[in-house]
């Protein structure tokens, strides 16, 4: 599973993380909680491998990722600025990493109907995501992670737009699809309140360090 070892970053010679350890075991879902500006994005952009550490190790199974490039980690992201494509269809988003994939029409077809299963939303294949609410835009984003089969999930602060009873009622679909899916899962929030609904694991990471 994943492994983070002694992660070091610093911005403009000001140290954000220093020397952070920790691992995620197999359909976990770990939350990441700390407050706004503690390094929370760096940290999940150095998993993803979108960013590179001064120091430190991210390891799947024992193996170091340094040298595998961001598409080819299997890691499926729900990011708060990583929008949907407005111009395409439910669908069409949903498909967009298969296609990159080059996987057949058919394989693709399966995974889409499957992944819209899993958030409920049948039927909304050719929607445009324009003529969706925050809440079904937030799913459809984790229908296009899930599409992938990806081995870890990371998602930053993906409700963070939403009112609360609605952000509640994400959660625990979140919950329930983390459980059923068995897809470990790594979710940072800087909202204790959310992070302790969701995680089998609540993470601190202040002024540095986990
Ligand atoms: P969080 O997600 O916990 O709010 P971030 O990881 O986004 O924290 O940022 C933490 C700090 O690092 C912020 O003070 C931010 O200004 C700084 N930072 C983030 N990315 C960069 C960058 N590319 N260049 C310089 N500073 C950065
Ligand atoms: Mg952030």
């Amino acid at each position: 599973m994943l492994t983070i070892t002694n992660i070091s970053k610093t911005y403009e010679h000001q140290p954000l993380l220093t020397g952070v350890s920790f691992s995620v075991d197999a359909g976990e879902t770990v939350c990441l909680l700390g407050a706004s500006g503690s390094g929370k994005s760096t940290l999940l952009r150095i998993i993803a491998g979108l960013e590179s550490p001064e120091a430190g190790r991210v390891l799947w199974d024992g193996i170091d990722l340094a040298p595998t490039p961001p598409h080819a980690r299997d890691f499926g992201l729900v990011f708060q600025d990583y929008a949907l494509f407005p111009h395409l269809t439910v669908f069409d988003n949903v498909a967009f990493g298969l296609r990159m994939r080059n996987l057949p029409k058919s394989e693709i077809q399966k995974r889409v109907d499957e992944s819209l299963d899993l958030i409920t939303m049948c039927g909304f294949e050719s929607r445009r995501v324009t003529e969706l609410s925050g809440g079904e835009q937030q799913r459809v984003a984790l229908a296009r992670a899930l599409a992938t089969h990806p081995r870890l999930l990371m998602f930053d602060e993906p409700l963070g737009a939403l009112d609360r009873s609605l952000k509640e009622d994400l959660l625990n679909e979140l919950r329930a699809i983390l459980h059923r899916t068995n897809i470990p899962a790594i979710y940072v929030t800087h909202d204790q309140e959310e992070a302790f609904a969701l995680a089998d694991r609540v993470l601190l990471l202040h002024e540095g360090t986990i």
